[in-house]
């Protein structure tokens, strides 16, 4: 760590570069990066070279599933990490402490794996309130279980969720995720509704010739709930490394499908802030002027937002990966389980940050592109 240099910079200004621009410029990779310049006053922020600055922390919280959906997973032989290896409570409570008090996080996200699988998962929520009042803090989820445990998160202190939902057809949902669970997702999406554990926002990966022509049902299905859908473009993040760019369903096919299906989307006026999803309001086509709600599109592979991504995650072993396409890993968990300072742990962090890839795990932007290459790990090993 070099403690003398100058204030962190906010060099080469991304946030408006093309992708093709982005191929012309120097071609810093994952790492090595060289350490961070020390922080100025005041600026104690999760930076790297290229001016972001990460706000959004994601921890996965265990890598198991009780899914095995086709995008993410493989239908079984996946290797679950030891519980000794997966950060306690009080290490997770640890580590958002440090994001939070020291290097300027503001948004926390629990994920997983599938994050209700972990039996102290209330326990980590209330923890982390009690430490932080204010702070936002999101649950992704499957909602397989959640029927019986939404009263007592929102009660912990749970902000809201982020349910994934790709079906409205059991026989679909079965293919798509391998079980036989669509009933237990509904019932744990209605149970977080009653408990108060809103905007409720319901992601969807379509799977062409799966899932994709129920673009619309799922959003009239959302609309009507006052739910947030929000589609996700499929990303080469399957254990299976099946993913090929040409077979998956684009933000502009599923915006055809939505305008197809008798809705009608305009931009969202709001400001994006770093969200990876697109928003647009929504109305339907026999009533335009009259908008019913919005629907966000998160579009990684054709529209990519890597020069606005404010996100740093932790996997459940306690590695920080600074991209979700990262094959560099830093680890947290050594400095936990030694006599590490919070300072040491926040230095490494920046420093690991800091080395952040441009985009994509590269210096592009770039899904499928002949020089990318997919992670070893899988989204449910990082952490979605
Ligand atoms: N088990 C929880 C769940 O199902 O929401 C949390 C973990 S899951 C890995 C988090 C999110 O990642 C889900 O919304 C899932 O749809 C998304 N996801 C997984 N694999 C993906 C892929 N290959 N492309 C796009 N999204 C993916």
């Amino acid at each position: 760590m070099n403690a003398s240099g100058p204030p962190a910079r906010r060099s080469l200004p991304i946030r408006a570069v093309d992708p093709a621009d982005a191929r012309l410029a120097p071609a810093p990779v994952d790492a090595p990066a060289g350490p961070p310049p020390a922080p100025a006053d005041g600026q104690r922020g999760l930076v790297d070279r290229f001016g972001r600055v990460a706000t959004d922390l994601r921890i996965s919280l265990i890598d198991k599933c009780n899914l095995r959906c086709t995008y993410c997973m493989p239908a079984d032989g996946m290797a679950w990490l030891p519980k000794s290896k997966l950060m306690t409570a009080a290490e997770v409570r640890r580590i958002v402490m440090i994001g939070v008090r020291d290097l300027g996080v503001r948004e926390l996200r629990l994920t997983g794996g599938e994050p209700l699988v972990r039996v102290d998962l209330v326990d980590i929520v209330a923890g982390i309130r009690e430490d932080h009042p204010e702070l936002p803090i999101s649950l992704t989820t499957n909602a397989v279980g959640l029927e019986k445990k939404a009263e007592a998160l929102a009660a912990a202190g749970l902000s809201r969720i982020n349910v994934s939902l790709d079906t409205l057809h059991a026989s679909t949902f079965k293919e798509l995720a391998r079980r036989d669970q669509l009933d237990a997702t509904l019932d744990g999406v209605a149970a977080a509704h009653a408990a108060g554990l809103t905007p409720i926002k319901i992601n969807a990966v379509l799977m062409r010739g799966v899932n994709d022509h129920e673009a619309p049902q799922l959003l009239d299905w959302a609309l009507k709930r006052g739910y947030e859908l929000r589609f996700i473009e499929q990303m080469p993040l399957d254990a299976d490394h099946g993913w090929r760019k040409e077979n998956m369903v684009t933000s502009a096919e599923i915006r055809e499908s939505l305008a197809a299906g008798g809705f009608v989307l305009s931009s969202d006026p709001r400001e994006r802030n770093g969200a990876p999803a697109e928003r647009f309001q929504v109305a339907r086509a026999e009533s335009a002027e009259s908008i019913e709600g919005t629907v966000g599109i998160i579009a990684s592979v054709t529209e990519p937002f890597c020069t606005d991504c404010r996100r740093t995650r932790i996997t459940a072993e306690g590695r920080i990966m600074a991209c979700l396409f990262s094959r560099t890993e830093t680890d947290l968990l050594d400095l936990l389980r030694s006599d590490a300072s919070d300072e040491d742990i926040a230095n490494r962090w920046r420093e690991a940050m800091w080395g952040k890839p441009r985009a994509h795990g590269m210096d592009h932007t770039g899904l499928g592109d002949e020089d990318f290459v997919q992670p070893d790990r899988s989204m449910s090993a990082i952490g979605g």
